[in-house]
């Protein structure tokens, strides 16, 4: 990377459990942050101890572009098989600590037109595994600053009930329809679920003639009438890939000849 990163100081943190975390930061120079799309990430800094370089992690905006004062993070800190090196360093500052940021990038961006330019007027369903719900805390955010009219579905998967961050933003929200499920019901954290269990997936395996995401929308699928945007974990893309394509739906890695396609996937590399 070539320019120099700008400093940024924290000047909010939320603790949802012990390692999943929101997190707002602001520039240290008291700029508004710059423009950027939602589905972007930014990308953080730290010097960490014993290291010559500074650590570079993404991380996308959980925040809409409408919000100029902070850039909001939905960061889950990585412990698992051993403690990942940027998390750690980050779950250990505190509000006004510093760190550094490089502007806002990525095409995980929404799309509003066809490749013949006319506006895509399909519904979005947007499918997200764990902190991959980030960039469609801003697409749903930005949509309904916008006023947009499309419909919209959130299929959001985590492992325990404690782990469904922003639910009662969507809850809330009434731009969209909010499909919560947890893969761990048992777990303490889950005490009390009476929603959908499994993982995100089984939310688009028809049965008994519908899938989940069916019966929510009111009809069945197609690429002529929904585009999908999948972000989170590797596994969880294959599979709703795997659902898709049957269906006729082409992914943006693999477009039609005109260019077309009709989901678009961001991987956090686990
Ligand atoms: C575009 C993009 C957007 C992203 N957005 C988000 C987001 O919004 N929120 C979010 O939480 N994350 C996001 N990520 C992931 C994020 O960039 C980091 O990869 C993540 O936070 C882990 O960083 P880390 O340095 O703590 O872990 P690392 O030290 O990089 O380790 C990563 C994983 O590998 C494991 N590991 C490390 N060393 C070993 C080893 N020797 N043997 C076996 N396993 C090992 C760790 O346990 C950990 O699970 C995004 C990634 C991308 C590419």
């Amino acid at each position: 990377m070539s320019a120099q990163p700008a400093t940024g100081k924290i000047i909010y943190r939320h603790d949802i459990t012990p390692d999943l975390s929101i997190i707002r930061i602001q520039p240290s120079d008291g700029s508004l942050v710059p423009d950027f799309k939602p589905g972007q990430f930014i990308t953080l800094g730290l010097q960490l101890e014993g290291e010559e370089k500074i650590t570079n992690r993404a991380y996308s905006l959980a925040s809409p572009p409408e919000q100029k004062q902070y850039f909001e993070l939905y960061i889950k800190w990585a412990t698992e098989p051993v403690p990942g090196k940027f998390t750690t360093a980050l779950f250990n500052m505190k509000q006004g600590d510093q760190l550094y940021w490089r502007k806002p990038a990525g095409a995980f961006t929404l799309e509003e037109k066809r490749p013949d330019g006319m506006p895509d007027e399909r519904a979005l369903v947007l499918v997200a595994s764990g902190t991959g719900l980030a960039p469609f805390v801003a697409y749903a955010l930005h949509l309904q600053a916008t006023g947009s009219k499309r419909r919209i579905a959130l299929l959001h998967g985590a492992r325990n009930v404690k782990e469904l961050g922003y639910r009662d933003l969507f809850q809330k929200m009434d731009n969209i329809i909010y499909l919560p499920t947890v893969s761990r019901p048992n777990e303490p954290e889950s005490q009390g679920w009476a929603g959908h269990t499994g993982r995100v997936e089984s939310l688009l395996v028809p049965n008994g003639g519908a899938s989940e995401l069916e019966r929510a929308l009111g009809y069945k699928v197609s690429p002529d009438n929904s585009f999908f945007y999948i972000c989170g974990y590797q596994g969880t893309i294959d599979s709703v890939i795997s659902i898709l394509q049957p269906l006729g739906f082409v992914s943006n890695r693999n477009k039609r000849k005109d260019g077309s396609f009709d989901v678009k996937i961001e991987t956090y590399g686990q």
